[in-house]
C-alpha cells in the first residue's frame, strides 16, 4: 500500500513525465527504475501509457505502484512544443537544448518525438521564436478511475479554484487510492487554497507534491533544488493531515540538504534528472535486446535510489 511507503518517509517517485506520451520510453524509464527499487511510478493521463505502465511492472514483477497526473488549464506538464517552420531557420540550437532527445533534424524541418515533455528548454534558445506550446488531450477523471491506479494527482496549473475544489470532490466521492495535488511556491494564497482542499477530504490522509522548480530539465546544482526543499519544510512543519513529497527542481543534492537540514518529508519525486541519468541507455534502439545495456541503466539508476533511501 502506498501509505505505508509513505510512513517510513523515504518513499521515491519516479516521474516519467506528465506530457510525456511516448510509451515506449515510459516502458523502459518504469523498467529501470522499478528493477532498481523506486517505489511509484508517475505516467501521464494517457491510455497507452497506463498500459505500458503495467506491462513494465509485471516484466520486473516488484511491488511498486502508479500514479496518473492530471494537468489542468495552462499547465505545463501538459503543453507539447510545437515548431512554426515559416520562422525556424535549422540552426539546430534547439535539438542541443533538448533534455529529452525529443527534437530531430527531418532535414527540411525539425520534427518532435512524443516524449517531449513541454520543459521549454528548446524555446529557451531559439532565437527566432519558432517554437510555441500546445495543450494536448488527456483523459478525463472518470475514465482515469477505471484504471484502477494506486494515485491519482492534479496538477492546478492556473486552472481557477473552483474547477480544482469540484476535482478533488469528486476523487473524495469516487476513488479509493491515494488523492493528491501538486503545488507550487508559485501558487496565490497557498497555505489557506490547501486548508480548503483538505476541509474537503475530512478524515482522509491525503499527498501533497511540493514543487520547487517545476520541469527544470535536470538541473543537478543544488541551486535548483533550494525551492522545493523551502516550501516542503513550510508544509510539513504545518502538521498537516497530509504526505509530502518533495519535487520540481530535485536532483542527488536534495536528499542530502533534507537530511543536513533535519527536514522532514514522506519521499521525493525524480523527473528530468532521474531520467536523463539512463537517457543514453533507453534512447539505444537495442535496449530491449541488450542485456548489458539494460543493466548499465539499472546500475545508474540504483545509485540514486540508494543514496535517497540512505538520507532521508
Ligand atoms: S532553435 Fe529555433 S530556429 Fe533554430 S532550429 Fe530550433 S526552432 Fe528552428
Ligand atoms: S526541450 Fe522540452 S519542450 Fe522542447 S522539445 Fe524538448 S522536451 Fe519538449
Amino acid at each position: 500500500m502506498l501509505k505505508d511507503i509513505l510512513n517510513k518517509k523515504n518513499c521515491i517517485k519516479i516521474v516519467c513525465g506528465a506530457g510525456n506520451t511516448d510509451f515506449e520510453e515510459v516502458k523502459k524509464i518504469i523498467y529501470v527504475y522499478a528493477k532498481a527499487g523506486a517505489d511509484i511510478f508517475d505516467v501521464s493521463a494517457n491510455e497507452n501509457v497506463i498500459n505500458k505502465a503495467k506491462e513494465a511492472l509485471l516484466m520486473v514483477k516488484n511491488n511498486a505502484l502508479t500514479t496518473v497526473s492530471i494537468g489542468l488549464k495552462e499547465d505545463k506538464h501538459i503543453k507539447k512544443a510545437v515548431i512554426n517552420n515559416e520562422k525556424c531557420v535549422l540552426c539546430k540550437k534547439c535539438i542541443e537544448a533538448c533534455p529529452q532527445n525529443a527534437l530531430y533534424n527531418g532535414k527540411k524541418q525539425i520534427l518532435i518525438k512524443n516524449n517531449c515533455v513541454g520543459c521549454r528548454a528548446c524555446s529557451k534558445v531559439c532565437k527566432k521564436n519558432a517554437i510555441s506550446f500546445e495543450e494536448q488531450n488527456f483523459m478525463d477523471l472518470e475514465n482515469i478511475i477505471k484504471y484502477k491506479p494506486d494515485c491519482i494527482e492534479l496538477h492546478p496549473g492556473i486552472a481557477d479554484y473552483e474547477t480544482i475544489c469540484q476535482m478533488w470532490s469528486f476523487l473524495q466521492n469516487n476513488f479509493d487510492g491515494m488523492m493528491s495535488i501538486n503545488v507550487s511556491s508559485k501558487n496565490f494564497m497557498l497555505l489557506s487554497k490547501i486548508d480548503d482542499l483538505l476541509k474537503i477530504t475530512k478524515n482522509r490522509k491525503v499527498m501533497i507534491q511540493a514543487d520547487g522548480k517545476s520541469i527544470n530539465t535536470g538541473d543537478t546544482s543544488a541551486k535548483s533544488t533550494l525551492q522545493t526543499i523551502a516550501l516542503s519544510q513550510l508544509l510539513s512543519e504545518k502538521k498537516l493531515p497530509a504526505y509530502i513529497i518533495c519535487s520540481g527542481g530535485t536532483n542527488a543534492k536534495t536528499p542530502k540538504l533534507l537530511n543536513k537540514y533535519e527536514i522532514k518529508v514522506n519521499g521525493i519525486a525524480y523527473g528530468s534528472f532521474a531520467r536523463n541519468l539512463i537517457r543514453k541507455f533507453i534512447d539505444k534502439k537495442d535496449f530491449w535486446q541488450n542485456s548489458s545495456v539494460q543493466e548499465k541503466a539499472v546500475k545508474k539508476a540504483e545509485k540514486l535510489i540508494l543514496t535517497t533511501k540512505k538520507y532521508l
